[in-house]
């Protein structure tokens, strides 16, 4: 931390503020001072924060910025739902949403510009790879969000529950472009960040990991940052999984729920969320839901049903819905706890899995795939 580079103080965690401010001779509280300037009152300026020593703040200008990513584009839904499109250089973008509702507003977050998963009905899985995003990239979301919200006093009221009207942002999800357990150390940052009292404060149940299944980086977060944690599940057996997965042929369906048992020794909730997305003629069968059930009982777990927003290439169709509700019957009756996600911002391609921003594919990973459309084995119609 030391030398001519800049340092964007969004990237750093509280253990590394503090061992900044520490090299400068500064007490720890120092540290926590600067950490609620900037991530509880959303300051980028060192001369607007009045409580700091002057030395302090000569110092913080000399080598600090505060700086999240630059944006190229903002868009509101009719539902209040809100999008940003964030410039991440070298023709990449990623996206970010925010989702208000009753008693909660919701952050979905992005950690790569791209993903390596690959999962068919992905749109971010179509764009290939580009490059992980760091901490202060990360956490410059919440904080643009957070600074954006409050200056707008309506979508603040709506998304925030009445005690923490001060707060736009009352609940992260990691469900945003990329893999988060695939950009490991950067996304561990982040979580700090969210969770630490002096920055963003929220609870480990309200900020919510969500994962294809990488399993050695779930025994991680177990032991790291046990945060909420959802788990994409999308089929009950390795060989459609292995297809709409395709992580799935590494960490394949055991290893993942032996994993998932694992980490509710340390989670914050008693559950893990699977989600599961509903694929017309895919894995929307009354077989299907036969099978998870026996899957769910080796998990204490909840589901979550979502229905699959279409994007072009994906030549995939969203189950019908009287299919989806059948479907969840299915599981209702045999005693799991299921929601059916509702499809917020489709107006605005904010949906789940249409974050398409744009990728500049420098794994070429793309072009390695086979043929993801044919994915689609079976077109059956449902009535
Ligand atoms: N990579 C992580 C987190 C990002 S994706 C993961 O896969 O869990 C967040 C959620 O959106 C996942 O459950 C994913 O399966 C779902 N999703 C992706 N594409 C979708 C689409 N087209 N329609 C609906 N949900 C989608
Ligand atoms: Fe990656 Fe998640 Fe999309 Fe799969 S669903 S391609 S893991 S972002």
């Amino acid at each position: 931390m030391s030398g001519a580079e800049t340092i964007n103080v969004l990237g750093l965690d509280p253990a590394s503020l503090e061992a900044l401010v520490a090299q400068w001779g500064g007490k720890p509280f120092r540290a926590r001072q600067l950490s609620q300037w900037v991530h509880q009152r959303g300051v980028d300026r060192f001369q607007d924060m009045s409580d700091l020593a002057k030395d302090f703040r000569a110092r913080l200008e000399a080598h600090c910025v505060v700086q999240a990513p630059p944006l190229n584009l903002e868009k509101r839904s009719a539902d209040g739902t809100r999008k940003w499109l964030f410039d991440m250089g070298l023709g990449n973008a990623i996206e970010t949403v925010f989702i208000p509702e009753d008693d909660r507003g919701t952050l979905c977050i992005s950690s790569q510009a791209g993903c390596t998963v690959a999962c068919p009905f992905c749109s971010t899985g179509y764009q290939g790879f580009s490059r992980n995003l760091s901490t202060a990239e990360i956490v410059g979301q919440l904080w643009y969000a957070n600074r954006a919200l409050r200056e707008d006093p309506a979508a603040a009221r709506l998304g925030a529950p009445p005690e923490e009207s001060h707060r736009a942002v009352s609940n992260v999800v990691m469900m945003g472009m990329g893999e988060p357990l695939l950009n490991y150390d950067q996304v561990l940052g982040a979580l700090r960040l969210m969770l630490d009292d002096h920055a963003y404060g929220l609870s480990r149940r309200r900020v919510t990991v969500s994962t294809s299944g990488v399993v050695p980086m779930i025994d991680r977060l177990a032991r790291d940052c046990p945060v909420a944690l959802a788990v994409s599940l999308h089929a009950p057996n390795d060989e459609l999984r292995d297809r709409l997965v395709p992580l799935n042929r590494k960490h394949p369906l055991d290893e993942l729920l032996d994993a998932c048992n694992r980490y509710l020794e340390h989670a914050p909730r008693d559950f893990i969320t699977f989600e599961y997305i509903m694929l017309d003629g895919v894995n929307d069968a009354d077989e299907h839901a036969r099978q998870l059930i026996e899957v769910a009982r080796r998990v204490r777990c909840k589901f979550n049903l979502i229905p699959f927003n279409p994007f072009p290439q994906s030549g995939l169709r969203r189950s019908p819905a009287a299919r989806i509700r059948l479907f969840s019957q299915r599981l209702v009756d045999a005693g799991l706890v299921v929601t059916v996600r509702k499809t917020r911002g489709d107006d605005i391609d904010a949906a789940c899995g249409q974050l398409a921003g744009e990728v500049r594919d420098r794994t070429r990973i793309t072009e390695r795939l086979p043929d993801r459309a044919k994915i689609v084995i079976r077109k059956k119609e449902h009535g």
